[in-house]
């Protein structure tokens, strides 16, 4: 059986935290599918084409990965495309009491969606899109804090 993980996010935009959890992720999986949720709720920073094209490029050289777009329910996504896993990341405690919560209900809602947690690297742990946008606002440099292919 295809063992196939979404990691979602809203990526607005990557970081060198979620590269890494990818790249972590790969001998694990047969495929992952890095995919940008759509909440018309939500401002965002970029646009959903330049979230999308940065993704591609990052993972160009990845075959095993792939970039998509979803809206609705993360969890209805994942039955809808045959992936029985979502990845997520955890940088500290708050993460986690967000997380618990929400991999409890995809359990549920997915009908046993399994939801794989990663760690953060130290080198990685203060990184967020949020710091990241708040530089690039700000005119620094966010360069340390993107992987390649994304050209801010
Ligand atoms: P969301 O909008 O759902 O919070 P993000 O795009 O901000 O999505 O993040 C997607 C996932 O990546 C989340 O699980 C988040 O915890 C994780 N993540 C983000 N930055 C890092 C990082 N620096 N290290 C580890 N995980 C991270």
């Amino acid at each position: 059986m295809t063992k196939i993980a979404v990691f979602p996010g809203s990526f607005d935009p990557i970081t060198t935290g979620h590269f890494d959890i990818v790249q972590r992720a790969m001998p694990l999986f047969d495929k992952i599918v890095v995919a940008i949720g759509v909440n018309s709720q939500k401002k965002y920073l970029f646009s959903l084409e330049q979230r999308t094209a940065w993704l591609e490029a990052v993972f160009a050289d990845y075959p095993n990965v792939e970039v998509a777009t979803f809206d609705g329910l993360t969890a209805h996504y994942c039955n809808k495309i045959g992936a029985d896993y979502l990845l997520r990341g955890l940088r500290n405690a708050s993460d986690f009491d967000y997380e618990k919560t929400i991999s409890q209900l995809n359990n549920i809602v997915g009908q046993g969606i399994e939801t794989v947690f990663w760690i953060s690297q130290p080198a990685y742990s203060h990184i967020s899109s949020t710091i990241v946008r708040e530089i690039i606002k700000g005119g620094g440099d966010a360069r340390p804090f993107l992987p390649p292919g994304v050209d801010i």
